[in-house]
């Protein structure tokens, strides 16, 4: 590369010429604002990815008034709202109440907002069809806690709770121990659990 070619020349010297301004880079876009351009200022729809320089305070100023929307007319603009209902979400980094719209804002909008439940007693949403309603007991509180004693669940049917009812009294009884008499309770439980689900029709 040439540095020294004229083209280099024209360059180097323009500044010099016809800019008062320092070499500080660009200064603010405002008219009669004679500040430093330190702030950038998307120009707009159809702009997108062109700024402007501003100071702070003319920044500020451009970003509080700044609407995204101008120029559109209604039409435009709810066609523009509902797809960025549909997942088309740039409007709220881009456009209106730019600086006031907090992100979290942004990306919350379409999570389910649901207080009062009405979408969950619907069965609509994440959490509506997470779990069906606990369904009542099967059966009563004595018959569910024999069966427990039995170290059955509530699938046993007749013929598991007789066979685990044959086991535990074999294990449990004295006579099959030594004439141990330690488990004398248990196997009272165990019998008396067994009294329970005839009772009730189970075995
Ligand atoms: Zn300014």
């Amino acid at each position: 590369m040439d540095l020294n070619s004229p083209l280099f020349d024209r360059i180097r010297i323009k500044p010099t010429c016809d800019d008062a301004k320092p070499s500080a880079g660009p200064g603010c876009e405002r008219p009669g604002c004679a500040r430093p351009g330190l702030y950038r200022a998307p120009k707009g729809r159809k702009q997108e990815g062109q700024y402007w320089r501003f100071c702070m305070d003319h920044v500020r100023e451009y970003n509080a008034s700044y609407n995204y929307f101008a120029g559109m007319n209604d039409a435009a603009v709810q066609a523009f709202q509902k797809d960025a209902m549909i997942g088309h979400r740039p409007t709220w980094t881009m456009g209106v109440g730019r600086g006031e719209a907090k992100p979290e804002a942004a990306t919350r909008d379409w999570d389910y907002v649901d207080p009062l439940g009405v979408l969950r007693a619907a069965g609509v949403g994440p959490q509506g069809r997470q779990k069906a309603e606990p369904q009542p007991p099967r059966f009563s509180a004595p018959v569910r806690k024999a069966l427990d004693v039995l170290g059955l669940d509530e699938t046993a049917d007749a013929a598991a709770i007789k066979a685990q009812y044959k086991v535990l009294v074999k294990r449990f009884h004295p006579d099959a121990n030594g004439g141990d008499r330690s488990f004398e309770d248990r196997l009272r439980d165990i019998i008396r659990a067994h009294d329970t689900l005839r009772a009730a029709g189970m075995c």
